[in-house]
């Protein structure tokens, strides 16, 4: 289906009530697509830029309806139950598959919305934001859908409604640029300061999210917050981190959220048909406790998990 990216884009989830991913009470809006490919990742489903089926193994009775359904010949199977082409239903706008399956064992990830249709839907949500609650896009990646994001966040600026992003910076320059009028605080991820390393865990090098953290760090007035996801084995020794204090003040921000490793999106992976990489290992509270002490040793505030105070 052709979309015009400016009125519209693909989301895959709208949740209320975060309290953990920017200032007050918050709707978190989740956009489809991301340029990464980070081995934890947590919202698998949020990966692919289009529309997809998710698949349920466990709730199947292998009656194959599905398979004569699509006239697309997107689906096989295999020893795992259903099996699809997903190259193929990026194109599909019908989701015969979702329609004739009786169990619920598949179902439709993602769907278009027109952004005026967002904005009543986040609108609905004000009663719980408080005074300074809001919106955050988030994914995916929210700014590899950067007309339709723009968009969303113009609108709720205008409407006085507060506004952050998640992001990992791995787009171009200018699609962050364009927002920084309408937003308001951002989380800023960085998974590595070495690009092959970050390479071996993303599929893809960091150069962009380097040079991007550096300009906006320079360029946005509001609060900007690097966050970095702890994965032991890969990013914390000692010497990524003092690098990583370094890096920070260079760009003239003084704050981090570490993200312990979790295994929270492991059952995800299934639905989505990847596999879930178990290669790295979760961190302890004293290795985290320990890079903390790190970080507010060169003078930069550090938070762990949720704890990040707004
Ligand atoms: S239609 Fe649903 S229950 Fe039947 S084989 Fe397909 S996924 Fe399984
Ligand atoms: S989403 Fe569309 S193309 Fe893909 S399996 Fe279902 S019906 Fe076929």
């Amino acid at each position: 289906m052709e979309i015009d990216k400016s009125t519209g884009g693909y989301i895959f989830d709208i949740q209320g009530f975060s309290v953990h991913d920017g200032p007050g009470c918050r709707t978190l809006i989740f956009l489809k697509g991301c340029s990464l490919r980070c081995s934890w990742c947590s919202n698998p489903e949020g990966i692919n830029f289009f529309p997809e089926p998710l698949y349920n193994a466990e709730k199947c009775i292998y009656d194959k309806l599905c398979v004569s359904a699509c006239k697309k010949n997107a689906i096989y199977t295999d020893e795992v139950g259903i099996r699809f082409r997903k190259e193929i239903c990026r194109d599909c706008s019908t989701f015969e598959c979702v329609k004739e399956c009786c169990t619920g064992a598949i179902r439709k990830c993602g769907y278009y919305i027109s952004a005026e249709q967002l904005l009543d839907k986040i609108k609905r949500d004000r009663q719980y934001w408080g005074g300074n609650g809001g919106i955050t896009l988030t994914g995916g990646e929210p700014l590899c859908q950067p007309e339709f994001a723009e968009t969303v966040l113009r609108n709720c600026f205008e409407t006085l409604i507060h506004t952050g992003i998640e992001t990992c910076g791995n787009v171009k320059w200018a699609s962050i640029e364009s927002l920084l009028d309408f937003i308001e605080w951002i989380f800023y991820d960085i998974k590595h300061l070495d690009s092959d390393k970050h390479k071996e865990a993303t599929s893809s090098g960091n150069e962009l999210i380097i040079e991007n953290a550096v300009r906006l760090a320079e360029k946005f007035k509001g609060r900007m917050i690097f966050r970095m996801p702890i994965v032991s084995g890969f990013n914390d020794d000692i010497e990524h981190i003092k690098n990583m204090c370094e890096f920070i003040k260079e760009t003239g921000r003084r704050e981090i959220n570490i993200l312990p490793l979790h295994r929270l999106g492991r059952e995800k992976y299934k639905l989505v048909g990847l596999k879930f990489k178990d290669e790295f290992k979760i961190p302890g509270k004293e290795e985290l406790l320990n890079i903390k002490n790190i970080f507010e040793s060169s003078g930069i505030k550090c938070f762990i998990g949720s704890d990040t105070p707004f």
